[in-house]
């Protein structure tokens, strides 16, 4: 099955000039959205991990449904004061600004072993900020995975040699 036949462009969004990647439509297709998380699970399984890592939001329609297949726990990753409780946080520099985002404390133990999981890699800036979260708080950050890759854009050179896995690549 080709699953980049399910991702709908959308020109313009969110802003013009811009071509959006939607998952929507991947998401409501059931077989090739079982597709996806099998594809997913055969290469995060390898990697022995102890907790899987949703980025908000997106990331979670992933982790949640691996986590299960998988027989482990996920975690999230989100945007500040979204999380109940003490929580560990990281700041990142935007194009204008800064944003920060927060997981709950022990949420992830020193060592363990964490696969992250976003649905798109584009510039890699949110990717390499939730992997500095995760380091500062002791994880052993094995591997992205993400539906799609803006190949063009490099993200993955940001995120300091950690494997990156991607289904449908953009170039
Ligand atoms: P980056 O930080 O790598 O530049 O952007 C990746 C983040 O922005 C991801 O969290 C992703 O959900 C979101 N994102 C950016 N562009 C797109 C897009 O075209 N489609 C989707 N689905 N998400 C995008």
């Amino acid at each position: 099955m080709n699953l980049k036949d399910h991702i709908r462009e959308v020109p313009d969004y969110p802003k013009p000039g811009i071509l959006f990647y939607d998952i929507s439509t991947l998401l409501a297709h059931a077989e090739a959205w079982n597709e996806t998380i099998e594809r997913l699970a055969v290469i995060i399984e390898k990697e022995k991990p102890d907790v899987l890592a949703g980025i908000e939001s997106r990331g979670f329609l992933l982790a949640a449904p691996l986590a299960m297949r998988l027989g482990m726990g996920f975690m999230m990753i989100r945007k500040k004061g979204k999380l109940p409780g003490k929580t560990i946080s990281y700041t990142y520099d935007l194009e204008y600004g800064t944003d920060t985002i927060e997981i709950q404390e022990g949420a992830v133990k020193p060592g363990q072993r964490v696969i992250m999981l976003d649905d798109l890699l584009a510039t890699g800036g949110t990717m390499e900020a939730a992997i500095a979260l995760m380091q500062q708080a002791g994880a052993d950050v094995k591997r992205v995975a993400c539906i799609i890759e803006l190949t063009f854009l490099k993200g993955r050179d940001k995120l300091s040699n950690i494997p990156v896995t991607s289904l449908i690549q953009y170039d």
